[in-house]
C-alpha cells in the first residue's frame, strides 16, 4: 500500500500518462457510478443555461423537494419554455396518463356507480400555456410573482386548450363507469366560463364541478382535501386523483391512488 502511494505521489508530482497512471488514478478516486453524458433532451444546452442546472431544478420541483418557490429562476425561463412547448412536457404527461389508465383498467368496481376520480383543472384538464407563452415562463412572474389580474382576464376568455393526455384518461374512466369530478382552485364566479371552456375543449359527462367559494381563505391542501372528504362522506369512493400540484394530491382523503402531472410553471401550496 505504501508503495502504491509512493507511485501515485511520483505520478502526481512528475506527471505521467498511459495505462499505469490511469490504473493508479482509479485506485484513489471516488468510485465512478456511471460515465457522465452530455446534457441532452429538453432544453439541450439550456439545461445548464447561465450556470444553473435547470433540469435539476425541475426535478426538485416535481419531486416536491423544492417547496414554496415563487418564480421560475430567471436563467431557466428558456429551459422551461422549451420544456413546455416542445415534446418533453407532452411525453412526460403521457407517461403519467398511461400509468393512470393501466391502474383504472385494473379496478374492480362495486357496481353501484359510487367510484369517482378527481381532476384538477388548470394545467391538468386545461392548459394555460397560451398565457405563459405570451407573458413569459418566468421573466414576467419574476417581476411580479403572480399577476392575478392578467391571469384572471385570460381565464375569463374561456379559451384554454385541452391537455389531450388528461382527456384520454377522462374518457377512459367514463367508459369504465368511473365518474369524473372536477375540483379546482378557480372560484365560484368563474363557473360559467369554466364550464363553457371545458365543453368547448371536448369534456362532457362529469358528475360534479367543485369551485372555491369567493373569498374562501385556506390553503389549497385544506380546501381540496375538505372537498374530497365531503365526497367520501356522501358515499363516494375516490379511486383516483390527478393534478399538477402536490397540493392537489396531499391531504386526507387523497384518493386510493394519486397521479402527479408535470408543472414547472408555478407552485401552489
Ligand atoms: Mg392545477
Amino acid at each position: 500500500m505504501a508503495t502504491a502511494r509512493l507511485v501515485l505521489l511520483v505520478a502526481l508530482v512528475f506527471g505521467t500518462s498511459g495505462g499505469a497512471w490511469a490504473a493508479q488514478k482509479e485506485d484513489v478516486a471516488a468510485p465512478v457510478i456511471h460515465a457522465l453524458r452530455p446534457l441532452a433532451g429538453s432544453g439541450g444546452h439550456l439545461g445548464r443555461h447561465g450556470g444553473v442546472p435547470c433540469d435539476s431544478w425541475r426535478l426538485a420541483v416535481e419531486a416536491y423537494n423544492m417547496r414554496d418557490w415563487r418564480t421560475v429562476p430567471a436563467s431557466c425561463e428558456g429551459y422551461v419554455g422549451n420544456y413546455m412547448l416542445g415534446g418533453h412536457y407532452r411525453r412526460d404527461s403521457a407517461v403519467v396518463v398511461d400509468e393512470a389508465v393501466a391502474y383504472a383498467e385494473g379496478l374492480k368496481l362495486g357496481g353501484k356507480g359510487k367510484e369517482v376520480w378527481v381532476f384538477d383543472i388548470d394545467e391538468t384538464s386545461l392548459s394555460n400555456l397560451p398565457y405563459y407563452a405570451t407573458h413569459g415562463f418566468g421573466y414576467v412572474t419574476l417581476l411580479s410573482p403572480y399577476n392575478a389580474t392578467s391571469f384572471n382576464a385570460y381565464v375569463l376568455e374561456g379559451s384554454a386548450p385541452v391537455l389531450p393526455e388528461t382527456q384520454r384518461l377522462f374518457r377512459k374512466l367514463i367508459s369504465l363507469g368511473v365518474k369524473p369530478v372536477f375540483l379546482t382552485g378557480r372560484t365560484e364566479d368563474q363557473r360559467a366560463i369554466t364550464v363553457a371552456n371545458l365543453r368547448r375543449q371536448g369534456y362532457s359527462g362529469w358528475m360534479k364541478l367543485v369551485l372555491k367559494p369567493v373569498g374562501f381563505k385556506a390553503s389549497a391542501i385544506v380546501y381540496k382535501s375538505g372537498e374530497r372528504k365531503k365526497l367520501q362522506d356522501a358515499g363516494y369512493v375516490i379511486v383516483g386523483n390527478i393534478g399538477d400540484q402536490w397540493s392537489d394530491i396531499l391531504g386526507t382523503p387523497e384518493g386510493a391512488r394519486t397521479f402527479k402531472l408535470p408543472d414547472p410553471l408555478y407552485y401552489i401550496g
